[in-house]
């Protein structure tokens, strides 16, 4: 059978692409299922070029407020009618559950709905400058942004970046992952169908070192949003000074998640192991540290395994809705969780259930996980004392199913440990005492602190990292949206003639009085 090959999407159509052939693997089976063109430079050149056209012609950007923010309703209603389609792309792209997928993607419409409040609601400032003058501050659209997306969440991370660019007015590129292009071309045609003009939103599938390198590179693109890791984060960073654009990105993490005596130990065990084994693993905030006080250890260690073993049991095909848990993206995502669990072991850590790629047969359905890149959900501790800090997997960001487990005596050396990271993305916090909860997450390096629960996510909600490694600026919120603008400050003297003229002339002869700036 003939695999689907997949195009463009620029200027409100498909096009094709010039660049290399991009394979699209089903993480879950190794079977390329499908082919997606790829942008080349010259075609970043014409997109930029088109983009640029549509931004000039004011349809969108110049657009009256609640005309954007009427279409920014309608994306959201035709991505509820779309949803089958989006869900059953994202399950065969990334190998997510189609359980997750289902959770997940219908809650993207809360995005666009949000952005459309925003400009409903959007007040101007009147400023109190001296002066019979009035200064009022205006925002308008950048022009054409960048927006580059990873595979872990391909639709979710495009539209918490797309809703507020197109809000502000601008007109957008959207680059998404070489591993996942696919949603991402099917969401820019729901939201031409649902009235974004022709050349405001646009997707060029691509390779980061080629199309990405090449569209962040652009002098034209007023912004690049990227999501990715760090170290991608910092290449296109410097790139993108050169041409004093704005940036925002949102990068890797090494979340710490402390449980202490006076949690219910039950929530918590639920907590970590929706923290750390959702997407397989494969999210900036999963729980990969957790921190547990010494007294409660045997207890929650015990029950995490249980808990963390029955999630094996349950794994399956992602298109099978009782399936808890799906595979990595690859074969180097394999590679690279195989290495950190190895250098762990090597340096005395525990492996208290799992450490392995799977590879019989699923005693759910029967999959076959060998020819997938199925990994066993892992724990590990530390064999005695404190070796599990001399781990690499304790430091680097594994993106897989690895949980390290540590215990703890003094509030004081729960917050050293959490801290104890280059990252500062995500963080959870387990405890009744809520004294106790504000305490610590006021002393927690985190861009976004849970208390007793994990991952929430709402596009009101700030999401960015406190530290360099985990990124700069913010996603959600008004914040957000303000990213995506250039304020403008317009100053209107309303003195009549005369009071301008006695006022306003500094040449004028014995103008004592006159005011200078
Ligand atoms: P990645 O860094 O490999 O790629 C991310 C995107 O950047 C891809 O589209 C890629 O093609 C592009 N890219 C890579 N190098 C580039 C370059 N030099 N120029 C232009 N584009 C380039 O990341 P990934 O493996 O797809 O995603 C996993 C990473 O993303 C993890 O580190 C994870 O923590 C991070 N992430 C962060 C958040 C967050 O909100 N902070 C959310 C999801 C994922």
């Amino acid at each position: 059978m003939n695999k689907p090959c997949h195009l463009l999407w620029l200027a409100g159509k498909e096009q094709p692409g010039h660049g290399e052939m991009i394979p699209v693997e089903n993480p879950a089976t190794g079977e390329i299922f499908a082919h997606c063109q790829a942008a080349s430079s010259g075609d970043v050149e014409t997109a930029v070029a088109q983009a640029w056209a549509a931004f000039e012609s004011g349809y969108w950007s110049r657009a009256p407020r609640h005309q954007r923010a009427d279409v920014l309703d309608r994306c959201a209603a035709l991505l509820g009618g779309a949803l089958p389609k989006l869900i059953d792309l994202e399950v065969e792209q990334t190998g997510r559950p189609v359980r997750e997928m289902k959770a997940q993607v219908p809650s993207l419409v809360r995005w666009f709905r949000y952005y459309a409040s925003v400009l409903r609601v959007e007040e101007r400032p009147l400023l109190p400058t001296t002066g019979q003058l009035h200064n009022f501050v205006s925002r308008e659209p950048l022009g054409v942004v960048a927006l580059i997306t990873p595979f872990n969440h391909p639709l979710l991370i495009a539209v918490k970046k797309l809703a507020p660019a197109l809000a502000a007015g601008n007109s957008v590129i959207l680059k998404p992952s070489e591993l996942t292009p696919l949603s991402s071309l099917l969401l820019a045609r729901v939201l031409h169908e649902a009235g974004v003009p022709e050349g405001v939103v646009n997707v060029l599938p691509g390779y980061g070192h080629v199309t990405g390198a090449a569209l962040v590179a652009h002098p034209l693109i007023r912004k690049v949003d990227v999501t990715g890791g760090t170290a991608a984060g910092r290449a296109i960073g410097a790139v993108v000074g050169k041409n004093l654009a704005r940036y925002t990105a949102e990068l890797g993490g090494k979340a710490p998640l402390i449980v202490f005596e006076k949690a219910d130990v039950d929530l918590a065990v639920n907590g970590i192991a929706f923290g750390s084994f959702v997407a397989s693993g494969q999210t900036c905030i999963a729980s990969t540290r957790i921190i547990v006080e010494n007294k409660i250890l045997p207890r929650l260690l015990e029950r995490l395994t249980v808990k963390t073993e029955s999630i094996a049991r349950r794994m399956g095909s992602p298109t099978n809705s009782a399936s808890m848990m799906g595979p990595l993206i690859s074969q180097k995502q394999l590679n690279n969780v195989e290495a950190l669990v190895d250098d762990a072991v090597q340096r005395d850590a525990v492996v208290v259930t799992g450490g392995r790629r799977m590879t019989g047969k699923s005693q759910l359905d029967g999959t076959d996980f060998s020819k997938g890149y199925f990994y066993e959900p892992t724990i590990l501790e530390s064999s005695s004392g404190n070796s599990i800090l001399r781990t690499r997997i304790w430091r680097e960001e594994a993106f897989g199913p690895v949980i390290v487990v540590i215990g703890f005596d003094t509030e004081e050396q729960a917050i050293r440990l959490a801290n104890d990271t280059e990252f500062g993305l995500g963080a959870g916090i387990w405890t009744q005492d809520l004294a106790q909860a504000f305490r610590v997450s006021e002393q927690i390096q985190a861009g976004i602190t849970w208390v007793n629960t994990h991952h929430r996510n709402d596009p009101s909600s700030p999401w960015g990292g406190a530290t360099p490694a985990s990124g700069v600026g913010s996603e959600n919120g008004i914040d957000a949206y303000h990213a995506y603008t250039k304020v403008k400050s317009t100053i209107i003297n309303y003195a009549s003639t005369e009071e301008s003229l006695a006022a306003d002339d500094w040449f004028g002869e014995g103008a004592d009085t006159v005011r200078y700036g």
